[in-house]
Formats: C-alpha cells, sequence, structure tokens
C-alpha cells in the first residue's frame, strides 16, 4: 500500500498515472480541455465528476492531479489542491473558509504576503484579526475566544526562526473548535508532520523545497478530503488559482529528490553554523539545530532537525551586511529560499522593507540581518566561501 511506504518512495512513485504507452517518466498532460465520447457522458461528467474525470484545467488536470496525489501522500493528508503559486494557496486555504464577523488568531512573525492577506485584505471584508507572539501559549490561549474560526501560523518563521510549538497552538485552537492553518514552508514537508501534530490545513509554496530548482511558481493547500473537496475547491476553481500541467511536471520531478537535497541541505546548514558560532564578525548565529536556539527542543520534538535556513547578523548593521553579501562567491544575493543554490537576503531592504522600523524591531530584523538559505553544495566550500567573506567585512 503506498500509505505504508516511506518517505523516499512515496516521493519517487505516489500518484503516478501511465497512458497507454507505458512511459516511465510522469507524462506532461498540456490541455485545457478534455473531449467525452458522448453527450450523454459528458452530462454525467458535469453532473459528478469522478476522482479520475477531468472537465477543465481550472478545476484539475492528470499531471496536476499526479502531483496532488503524491504530495498527499508525503504529507499524511487524505487529499490536496494544487495553485499557482504558494500565495493563492495560503489566500484560497484562508477566504474560502471565512466569512463577515469571523474572528483570527494568527502569529505575528509572518512571511510579509501572508501578514498583507490577514492585515489588509481580510479585515477588509469584516474578519476581525488578532496577531500574538507565536511562540507564547499563554498568549495564544488569551486569545482564542469561542467565534475564534480559523489559527493561522508558520510553524517556522522567516526569517529570524523561531519554531512554533505547533502540537500545543493546535490544542488551544480544537479546544474552541478553530481550524488550525499551517503556513509549512521553513520547515518543509520532509522534517514535519504537521498533520500528525494537529494542523488541519497545511499549505505549502512549492516555489521553495519542492522545485527547489528555481524554476517555477507553485503552491499546494493539504487537509481532509471534505475540506479540500466542500471547501476550498469550490473557491479556486471558480476564482482560477489553478496550476498548471507543466508546472506540476516539474514539481513532480522535484518531489522524486526533495528528501535527498533537504537532508543534504539541513546537513549544510548545521555544519555552516556550527563552524560560525563564536566568529567575532558576527553578533547572531540563529540555526535551530543549535542547543542554544530558545526553541531547540521543540525543533527536536516536532520537526527533527533545524531545517535548511540560517540567520546571521553582522556586526556593524546594514553597510557591514552589504559587504558581507558582496563579497561572496558561492551564494547569490537573491530572495528565495529552499533552493539546490545557496541563496543570501538582507531582509530589511529586500524581504521585509514594507515593514516599518517599529515592526522590524519586534521581529528581531535588524540591519545587520542576514538571512542564508543552505543549498546542496559542498558545506566546505559554503564555510570557506563564508568565513572569507566575513574576513572581508
Ligand atoms: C514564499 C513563501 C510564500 C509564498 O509563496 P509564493 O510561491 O512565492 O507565492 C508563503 N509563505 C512562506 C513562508 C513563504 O516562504
Amino acid at each position: 500500500m503506498p500509505q505504508d511506504w516511506k518517505k523516499r518512495t512515496k516521493l519517487v512513485h505516489g500518484g503516478i498515472r501511465r497512458s497507454q504507452y507505458g512511459e516511465v517518466a510522469e507524462p506532461i498532460f498540456l490541455t485545457q480541455g478534455f473531449v467525452y465520447d458522448s453527450a450523454e457522458q459528458a452530462m454525467q461528467r458535469f453532473e459528478d465528476a469522478g476522482d479520475d474525470e477531468f472537465i477543465y484545467a481550472r478545476y484539475g488536470n492528470p499531471t496536476v492531479r499526479m502531483f496532488e496525489e503524491r504530495i498527499a501522500l508525503l504529507e499524511g493528508a487524505e487529499d490536496a489542491f494544487a495553485t499557482a503559486s504558494g500565495m493563492a494557496a495560503v489566500n484560497a486555504a484562508l477566504v474560502s473558509m471565512l466569512k463577515a464577523g469571523d474572528h483570527v488568531v494568527s502569529a505575528r512573525a509572518l512571511f510579509g504576503s501572508c501578514l498583507y492577506i490577514l492585515e489588509e485584505i481580510l479585515t477588509r471584508y469584516g474578519v476581525e484579526v488578532t496577531f500574538v507572539d507565536g511562540t507564547d501559549l499563554d498568549a495564544w490561549r488569551a486569545a482564542v475566544r469561542p467565534d475564534t474560526k480559523v489559527v493561522f501560523l508558520e510553524t517556522m518563521s522567516n526569517p529570524t526562526l523561531e519554531v512554533i510549538d505547533l502540537k500545543s497552538v493546535a490544542e488551544i485552537a480544537h479546544d474552541v473548535g478553530a481550524t488550525v492553518i499551517v503556513d509549512n514552508v521553513f520547515a518543509t514537508p520532509v522534517f514535519s508532520q504537521a498533520i500528525e501534530l494537529g494542523a488541519d490545513v497545511v499549505v505549502y509554496s512549492a516555489t521553495k523545497h519542492i522545485d527547489g530548482q528555481g524554476r517555477v511558481l507553485g503552491g499546494v493547500v493539504l487537509g481532509t478530503r471534505e475540506y479540500i473537496r466542500k471547501t476550498l475547491e469550490p473557491y479556486l476553481k471558480h476564482t482560477g488559482g489553478a496550476m498548471s500541467p507543466f508546472t506540476a511536471w516539474l514539481l513532480l520531478k522535484g518531489l522524486e529528490t526533495l528528501e535527498l537535497r533537504v537532508r543534504a541541505q539541513a546537513d549544510g546548514a548545521m555544519a555552516i553554523a556550527e563552524a560560525l558560532q563564536g566568529n567575532p564578525k558576527l553578533t547572531r548565529v540563529v540555526y535551530p539545530g543549535l542547543p542554544d536556539h530558545p526553541n531547540f527542543e521543540i525543533a527536536q520534538e516536532q520537526l527533527e532537525r533545524g531545517g535548511t535556513v540560517i540567520a546571521l547578523e553582522v556586526d556593524g548593521g546594514q553597510a557591514a551586511a552589504f559587504r558581507f553579501l558582496n563579497a561572496l562567491k558561492i551564494a547569490v544575493i537573491s530572495n528565495n529560499l529552499g533552493d539546490a543554490k545557496s541563496i543570501i537576503t538582507h531582509p530589511t531592504t529586500t524581504t521585509h522593507q514594507r515593514l516599518t522600523e517599529e515592526q522590524r524591531a519586534e521581529l528581531g530584523i535588524t540591519p545587520g540581518l542576514v538571512r542564508l538559505s543552505v543549498g546542496i553544495e559542498d558545506p566546505d566550500d559554503l564555510i570557506a566561501d563564508i568565513s572569507q567573506a566575513l574576513d572581508a567585512v
């Protein structure tokens, strides 16, 4: 049974559908529509389409379905719906189940566009949103109410890498009957068992580790069959956030090597974090795999590893951080993460530029802070390169 396979086997064989030609690689069905044998069959399909019956690519497509099934198998979710980007997934997961008058509690440390949806869009439609410090369980307890419909969080925050105790937050949320929606990008589907820990809905930007090779945007929402088909699908199929079959095909190939890449990246991140501890040019080395990280225990218990991203604070503020970025020869300056290539980002002036200085300070995003997404290069080369770039600061 595919459900009993280990992750690596699921990632290579899960969800596959072969055409009459018996091809080895997953076929790409680049088609927007489907031909029916008869008018009666068309009518029947529109009345009640079966699992492997398709109508229109905005509703579903065989290659997209393969991707959905493969990732659902990996996550241990009953079902999944793939989207054009991670943000289409976050937006649909929230908007499809909220209405005016509902209350949402969310962790404050969020990816910028997630914050925008919660703070700017939902509130415009009469949803009340309370933000809390995600690592403070008492704050969650104080914020939830009987009318709280959704609890939203990123398991590991960007870029300061706080790890939220998902199991406890889920218990607090479920006590008031709220649905727990988790953006699990930083934790990755390799290390996190979010559903087992109590998440009801799990969202990924597939743009990150799942593609892992910098090629496409994609996203996915995972949950119970009931939630995916009754709540999410009607919203997504009518509002047009569908994933392209070509993207689904690239992401299927990305999934095949996901576990190998992410484990290699986490090994590299750990080696780099250890090597940089005590470096005189750095005032902070933040990595949840290091025992001095404030959420180390939770990371060990709930994520197994510290993930693939490190935050470093360069002594000397923005000017010193810029000198460090510009002196690196292997890691590229960009703003994606989870890629095979190591990527270095200066959050204050790029990904978190939109926030006020006050908001950044509250999240620990100082002008000297840089985010390093560790790739699959040899860790020795990365350590040597980072060390020479720090010497140059
Ligand atoms: C990148 C990212 C998103 C958005 O995904 P896109 O594919 O860029 O739309 C959402 N949440 C987190 C945590 C991310 O890192």
